[in-house]
């Protein structure tokens, strides 16, 4: 039977002093705990009522009970309902408590059979949720370029779903002609020395200028930025038309910087990793190299950081964009390849 305050504090009073500090480190978890789940829900009230209705956009909503243990809205004009969460890659996903496990054993670089495996899902469960995940990072930490950037493309053969093909990007600095059929995809590596990084599957075959257009355009500006690249006419053209200074170096001919500072040197590595990093996957479908891309990014801008698990899981509740990316992933492949 449930006892009053008085008799609770009339035990309390006999206890020693080391009970007491256990029972008053006992109470300071609870208050804890408490708290937390109070700021958790003051953070999902604010993030509803700050987004507004995900259907229509209307500002109007109320509170409308519970789903899935999250706080649910209606919209009041057009009467659908909502929560933080829909939208973001996980607003599908039943067990929600196993999102932060997945994020982990995906980041240590474990296969799908063996994520499938240690966390009892199915193969087909465990690769729909990498790539509602990886959707979920591509516009994460997407930042305006700092000083000297260094941009420069590289192929990947074209792979459909289920084949394998996924061939090494080309040999950088080498002597080997620059593949220009539309069989290649192309992916637009900048980095800056401040380690900002975009990785942009740009298109299938050249890249040309409104390729570099679209994707640096509101990165980088002529008054801040140096661009450094090799030979590529289109990175030319996009430098002069934009009026940057920009270094070329001609690797073909030994030369692998203009002073010490002026160089590629950066982008040749961080291409490098990623040649590493994808042979793990035995072959990435075209459709998904945008994913993948994403991935290594995120590894790259966090690798130095402890808290990258948490920085992972909670920038995948954040973004409500998400799972529309995720439906659009066939889309914008064949919008790609056209
Ligand atoms: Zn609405």
């Amino acid at each position: 039977m449930a006892k009053s305050k008085v008799d609770i504090l009339k035990e309390i009073q006999k206890l020693d002093s080391r009970e007491l500090k256990l029972l008053s480190n006992n109470i300071i978890e609870i208050l804890t705990k408490s708290s937390e789940q109070h700021n958790q829900v003051a953070e999902q009230i604010n993030d509803g009522i700050e987004r507004g209705c995900p259907t229509c956009g209307s500002v109007s909503i109320v509170r409308y009970g519970y789903l899935q243990n999250r706080i649910r809205f209606q919209c009041k004009d057009c009467k659908k309902t909502f929560t933080d969460l829909t939208g973001t890659a996980i607003s599908y996903i039943k067990k929600k408590h196993l999102w932060e496990q997945y994020i982990m054993l995906m980041v240590e670089g474990n296969s799908l059979r063996a994520i499938a495996s240690k966390m009892d899902i199915s193969l087909k469960t465990a690769f729909d949720w990498r790539h509602k995940i990886l959707t979920a990072f591509e516009e994460l930490h997407k930042t305006k370029f700092n000083g000297i950037v260094e941009v420069d493309d590289v192929w990947f053969l074209k792979s459909e779903k289920g084949k394998r093909g996924l061939q090494n990007p080309r040999k950088r600095g080498g002597t080997n002609k620059r593949g220009d059929n539309n069989d290649q995809a192309k992916v637009l590596f900048s980095v800056d020395r401040s380690k900002n990084i975009d990785l942009t599957t740009a298109c299938m075959g050249r890249i040309k200028r409104k390729d570099l257009d679209r994707i640096l355009g509101n990165k980088v500006s002529a008054d801040t930025n140096i661009i450094c690249s090799d030979k590529h006419p289109s990175i030319k053209s996009f430098a002069k038309t934009h009026g940057f200074t920009h270094y070329r170096i001609h690797a073909s001919q030994k030369q692998y910087s203009v002073g010490k500072i002026y160089h590629v040197n950066n982008l040749n590595n961080l291409a490098k990793r990623f040649k590493d990093f994808i042979k793990q996957y035995n072959g990435v479908a075209t459709k998904y190299l945008q994913s993948y891309l994403n991935l290594f990014r995120f590894i790259e801008l966090f690798k130095k950081q402890r808290s990258m698990i948490s920085e992972f899981y909670h920038a995948s509740l954040k973004d409500k964009l998400a799972i529309s990316r995720y439906s659009n992933l066939e889309e914008r492949y064949q919008m790609l390849i056209a």
